[in-house]
């Protein structure tokens, strides 16, 4: 049999992508995750516990039985859950490969975040080319806003076709080389598969992370608290956050769970629980105690600040939100003496059950996507120069055509490409 290309979800609506490369003898997914949107564009709004996840399952039964009928390896690009959130359903011994930090990330966040609803992946790291009787695959570290993205390079070997999945892409972070590095190693591709998320948008430039880190260094040197949401998992962020604490000679203050993932990111240049201008504030809430269940966290309390000490010099801080800590200065201070400085995607903030949501006209947004800016993808595509554009990961097909032309091929679960 030819080769087979699908895209089973995530064509037409973002994330939830689930690709599927089939061969003769073995059977390639990458990515299984819950959608962020319909097809129509509507939110799913679905937590990765809810059982409603479960209609997102790709009709492929074998994937949920203990014996699969060829062959059959996972690849995950990037620890976010429109990626990965349906892969608790699969069956154990599949493999699942991804880069070191992902899995690492994984391992940590199913106990913190996603109350061990992930632990049993069979997770492999994913640390050289990865060969099947059909196919040969390579992974390439990328920016993005978590750690440990990547694209990935599949070869087909009866053909020699050569097929690129982006994955979560873009080049205005801190690892934009790491980018134009998987640019410059994979040139005329016959397949590229690639995200378009912000193609249905307004901006068609964005702030770079340094702007990010300008801002903030200019919110924080008023003489004021700084309390800033972001997240934990977005290491570029904190990297910003921390930067613009050392600028404006303010402390920054994380709590144990984002002490715990610097730990798992650690790297020369990023800071840490002990660096200069870092407090930790030991919160007693649920990530906190989590993080301590394991003894060897216990030393994040070595640099602890007590929240009495917090409050004899506030302006001297930045503080890492949580709810816990939120809540308390909330009670101690007028909210109107605090920058209340919000990281995220806007979009959260419409949910009214949201703790910052009732904070909206005091609230200073300092943010850009993780997903790559219009003229950048253009440039990226000019740089690949792919034999064929397949969409992903985006609302707006019509954009791809309008920049791409023939070269734009539209899959989706119903129509599949064989490779000839
Ligand atoms: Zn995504
Ligand atoms: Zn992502």
């Amino acid at each position: 049999m030819n080769t087979k290309l699908q895209i089973i979800q995530g064509a037409g609506q973002i994330g939830g992508n689930i690709i599927l490369i089939e061969g003769e003898e073995s059977r390639l997914l990458f990515d299984f995750g819950i959608p962020l949107t319909e097809l129509d564009g509507n939110p799913t709004d679905l937590k990765l516990n809810d059982e409603k996840v479960e209609k997102y399952l790709p009709d492929i039964s074998d994937l949920y039985k203990s014996k699969q009928e060829k062959q059959t390896l996972i690849f995950l690009s990037h620890a976010h859950p429109d990626h990965f959130g349906l892969l608790r359903y699969v069956d154990k011994s599949i493999p699942v490969y991804t880069m070191k930090i992902t899995k690492d990330l994984m391992e940590k966040c199913s106990k913190i975040l996603y109350d061990n609803l992930f632990n049993e992946l069979n997770l492999v790291e994913l640390d050289e080319t990865v060969e099947t009787p059909d196919f040969s695959v390579k992974g390439f570290c990328v920016d993005h806003s978590v750690a440990g993205a990547c694209a990935f390079r599949i070869t087909d070997k009866k053909t020699g076709k050569v097929i690129l999945y982006s994955g979560d892409i873009r080049v205005h972070g801190r690892n934009s080389d790491k980018t134009e590095l998987f640019v410059k190693e994979n040139h005329k591709p016959d397949y590229l598969i690639l995200e378009g998320t912000t193609l249905s948008r307004e901006e068609t430039k964005l702030k770079t992370e340094q702007d990010i880190e300008d801002e903030m260094t200019e919110i924080f040197s008023e003489d004021k608290m700084s309390i800033v949401c972001c997240s934990p998992l977005n290491i570029d962020r904190i990297v910003s956050v921390y930067n613009a604490c050392k600028r404006a000679d303010k402390t920054f203050v994380i709590d144990p769970y984002t002490a715990l993932m610097l730990e798992t990111f650690r790297g020369s240049d990023l800071p840490y629980y002990r660096s200069e201008n870092i407090k930790v504030y030991c919160a007693r809430n649920t990530h906190s105690n989590r993080v301590f269940e394991n003894p060897k966290n216990k030393k994040f309390g070595l640099n602890k600040i007590a929240f009495k000490d917090i409050m004899e010099t506030p302006e001297q801080y930045v503080i890492k939100d949580n709810f816990r800590v939120s809540s308390l200065i909330g009670k101690s201070m007028n909210i109107e003496d605090i920058n209340l400085v919000y990281s995220y995607w806007e979009g959260y903030l419409e949910d009214e059950k949201y703790h910052w949501h009732k904070y909206l006209n005091q609230l200073k947004k300092v943010h850009t996507s993780g997903h790559i800016a219009k003229s950048d993808l253009i440039k990226l595509v000019n740089g690949l120069n792919p034999e064929k554009v397949i969409p992903i990961h985006t609302l707006a097909n019509n954009k791809f055509k309008e920049f791409f032309g023939e070269k734009v091929l539209e899959l989706n679960k119903d129509k599949f490409v064989e490779i000839s």
